[in-house]
């Protein structure tokens, strides 16, 4: 497990509970510590932001190794990100959306078992959550289906949910080989981390939750793809290292000694040594974060947002950009900021190219004037500098402050 993650689900669906639960025994956080700011958090009205604001409080958590940003919901553990998403029209929705799927290697999807509750209507956002995460190039999925323990663990109840989930995965474009369903209990902790010992439930034999996420290695993240970074903060002035920059590797590798070359600066520079966690270690792979420090580069060259390559392989700094997005709001030709975790710049939407079916990707329309919110489309946006940008990653688009869309560079 040494991912980013999205937990979606309509609004009660448990996923704080869960992720509550999954901490606690995984022993990141004791479960007095996540009750008591449960309660106060739910007093104050937050109760779906419980377990961010839980993890929030006091530094006794992070120097545990978790690390929070309340504002995203999002939190951090050693090996995987997870940011919990609500149901769409939640107002916090959109911010969460680019701060998780943006960026996430696989969803989980939580799902009410709970009789009447998957087939209140709720069926219809969780449909509407998977085609986000899948129109953000999330390829694998794990369900889990939630609160079995109020159906006695009828094992017909985890049956006919699965049928009835897996059919509109499929209709969204997963396919069944990265999709994965796990009855689970996040209340009482079934199957979460251990097996449930109820003779109730006894007739899951799969894998637990962690079990599969650390069964799941990234599909699109090939190891032996060129080596990509991010930069997401520079520090300057250590004795010992006057110049360390850290960030999520996102393809590729990295040993102490290796040349790098920085762009879109194009500038030479080695690794002195490198950390994860705080701890020295020799090389890192794709999906860590790490902390380098360099030498043989001027600070100058260097800024957030720039991308570490190596030399030979260097990403190339575009001016166009072509782009499937889902648009949150009216799109045409306007001006847009692009953002890429912590990259961004201006620019504008030249041209709408065409209209997407969102189940299907085919095209409906081609040229539309306008894209509605809620829909999939094909864009050309104009960069005002060119920038290290390359297909396959994600963005974000945004117009005077608000985000109007996200999707993946073509
Ligand atoms: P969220 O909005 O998806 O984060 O949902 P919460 O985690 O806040 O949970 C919503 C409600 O469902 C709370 O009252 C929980 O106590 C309850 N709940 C969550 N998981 C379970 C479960 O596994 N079993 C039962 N019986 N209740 C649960």
């Amino acid at each position: 497990m040494c991912d980013a993650d999205v937990v979606v689900g309509h609004v009660d669906a448990g996923k704080s509970t869960l992720m509550g639960r999954l901490l606690c025994d995984l022993k990141v956080v004791d479960q007095r510590t996540i009750d008591k700011y449960r309660k106060e958090a739910e007093k104050m009205g937050k109760s779906s932001f419980a377990l961010a604001w839980v993890l929030d409080q006091g530094t006794e958590e992070r120097s545990r190794g978790v690390t929070i940003d309340i504002a995203t919901n999002k939190f951090e553990t050693a090996k995987t990100a997870f940011t919990i998403l609500d149901a769409p029209g939640h107002r916090d929705f959109i911010p969460n959306m680019i701060a998780g799927a943006s960026q996430a290697d696989f969803a989980v999807l939580v799902i009410d078992a709970s009789t009447g509750s998957f087939e209140s209507g709720l069926r219809g956002q969780t449909k509407e959550h998977a085609l986000l995460v899948r129109s953000m190039g999330v390829q694998r999925i794990i369900i889990a289906i939630n609160k079995l323990d109020t159906v006695s663990w009828a094992e017909e109840r985890f049956v006919e949910i699965s049928q009835q989930v897996s059919a509109f995965l499929n209709a969204a474009g997963f396919l069944s080989k990265n999709i994965t369903f796990i009855p689970v209990s996040g209340l009482h902790g079934d199957n979460i981390v251990t097996h449930s010992t109820k003779s109730a439930a006894s007739w899951y034999k799969g894998p637990t939750l962690v079990q599969e996420l650390d069964n799941s290695e990234p599909i699109s993240r090939a190891l032996d793809k060129p080596l990509r970074l991010t930069i997401g903060d520079i520090f300057r002035g250590g004795v010992q290292n006057p110049l360390s920059v850290s960030g999520r590797i996102e393809a590729g590798s990295l040993q102490s000694g290796d040349a790098l070359i920085t762009a879109p600066s194009s500038q030479k520079c080695y690794v002195k040594s490198l950390e994860v966690d705080n701890e020295s270690v020799d090389w890192a792979v794709a999906g860590q974060n790490v902390t380098i420090h360099l030498i043989g580069i001027d600070p100058a060259h260097l800024k957030i947002g720039d991308v570490l390559c190596r030399p030979g392989s260097e990403i190339q700094s575009i001016k166009e950009l072509k782009v499937k997005v889902l648009a949150f709001d009216f799109l045409m030709p306007m001006a847009v900021d692009v953002h890429r975790g912590r990259l961004h710049t201006a620019g504008k939407i030249r041209q709408v190219t065409a209209l997407l079916d969102k189940g299907t990707g085919a095209v409906v329309k081609k040229k539309p004037k306008i894209v509605q919110p809620g829909s999939i489309a094909r864009l050309v946006v104009d960069l005002d500098v060119a920038c290290p940008l390359e297909t396959g990653q994600r963005v974000v688009l945004r117009n005077e402050g608000a985000t109007v869309g996200a999707g993946l560079l073509e």
